[in-house]
């Protein structure tokens, strides 16, 4: 009788715990809104409902207020916001993402917007612009709130003036004030950062390096970058090329780079060359397509994406021998195949490292693989990045 009433009460909170989870998810996602619609997006009911806002209120999880819909008087649910807010923006060639934060390190709101390749700086400075707005006004706060914008690019940022440290690595923002735009419309601190540097702060912050002070994050979207820590440290380098570790020559012979050298590894990994080596089995595809179908089994995604990982191990491996960390985190487009790429980029990594290390070098995926650089953007700028923020 016990034990079965032990099965009940364990299988009771369970069901708790799952509840509370879909509900603050669903806020996540939706920013705010009324006990009934979180009733209805949910499907729980409308006591349950009430009966979660009330616990996670007093928890200090989320806040409410009265307003109305359609004439009536309903509660209005949110996320509780300590403080202000962390806006986070990750420009990268094919899309635009944005994080909100608070100073509790909750994420807020997460959007991303497609981009076209090459597109129109200006423009996308505008569509970030609306969508700060948009989103800010979706959680129900105030552009007041926000305490800073942290904005993560795909390219090498020379810290000293916060611009593109390399021309052509990210076509068309070569020497565009990123911060100007954003100062002038919001009035609050802005920074600028590389996206592996971003993804690095975000992971050891929130992620699977949180407590880690000696770690290299290996960013795979767009090319390949790392995000160096070192004693809670993060290493720009003094041109903040540190870690550009998808310019580390690999083929004397192959391609030329986007940075003008010949045979980076980017020239061997990056997006249009792995999707390229399908065009003839598979057609045209981008590189999300390509690691969906590799999750999904295809054998041919896979074997790109196995070779891809062997690649950029090696190279990784190069880099750990330099720095020494405690573990390895793999974010990025690659790895949101998960296993399928971290199993042999570590086997390709470990085979170069010192073979009688009385540890194996830990391998482990990003717990934010696709947003960590906008995440790590936010917290950069809220100065929970590195230990030491930067001036
Ligand atoms: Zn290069």
């Amino acid at each position: 009788m016990l034990e079965h009433m032990a099965k009940f009460f364990g299988s009771q909170t369970a069901l708790r715990e799952a509840n509370r989870a879909t509900l603050l998810d669903r806020i996540h996602r939706s920013g705010a809104m009324t006990q009934i619609e979180i009733a209805e997006a949910t499907g729980l009911s409308t006591a349950t409902v009430s009966t979660l806002v009330r616990q996670l209120v007093d928890e200090g999880k989320l806040v409410t207020q009265n307003t109305t819909r359609n004439g009536r008087r309903a509660t209005l649910v949110a996320l509780a916001r300590r403080e202000g807010l962390g806006i986070g923006l990750a420009i990268a060639r094919r899309e635009l993402r944005l994080a909100v934060i608070d100073y509790a390190k909750t994420i807020i709101a997460e959007h991303v917007l497609p981009l076209a390749r090459g597109h129109k700086t200006d423009t996308t400075l505008e569509r970030a612009m609306v969508l700060i707005h948009e989103t800010m006004s979706n959680i129900g706060a105030a552009p007041e709130e926000i305490k800073g914008i942290g904005v993560a690019v795909s390219a090498p940022v020379d810290h000293r003036t916060q611009t593109i440290a390399v021309p052509g690595i990210l076509p068309g923002w070569d020497g565009v004030d990123l911060i100007g735009p954003f100062h002038e419309a919001f009035h609050v601190p802005v920074t600028v950062d590389n996206d592996s540097n971003c993804a690095a702060i975000c992971e050891g912050s929130i992620g699977a390096a949180r407590g880690k002070n000696n770690f290299i994050c290996v960013d795979t979207s767009d090319g390949v970058g790392a995000g160096i820590m070192i004693d809670g440290h993060l290493m720009r380098g003094v041109t903040g090329l540190a870690g550009e570790i998808g310019h580390i020559q690999v083929d004397p012979l192959g391609s030329i780079c986007s940075c003008g050298n010949r045979g980076c590894l980017n020239t061997v990994v990056d997006e249009q060359r792995l999707v390229s080596l399908l065009t003839v089995t598979h057609g045209n595809m981008t590189l999300d397509d390509l690691v969906s179908m590799a999750n999904e089994g295809d054998p041919g995604c896979r074997r790109v994406i196995a070779d891809a990982a062997v690649r950029i191990g090696t190279v990784a491996a190069d880099l750990c021998i330099a720095v020494d960390p405690e573990e390895v985190i793999v974010s990025g487009q690659l790895a949101l195949a998960a296993e399928l790429f971290t199993e042999p980029f570590q086997q390709a990594l470990q085979r170069l490292l010192f073979p009688d290390a009385v540890t194996p070098m830990q391998v482990l995926t990003a717990q934010y693989p696709a947003s960590c650089s906008a995440l790590g953007a936010a917290m950069d700028v809220l100065e929970f990045g590195d230990k030491q923020p930067h001036s």
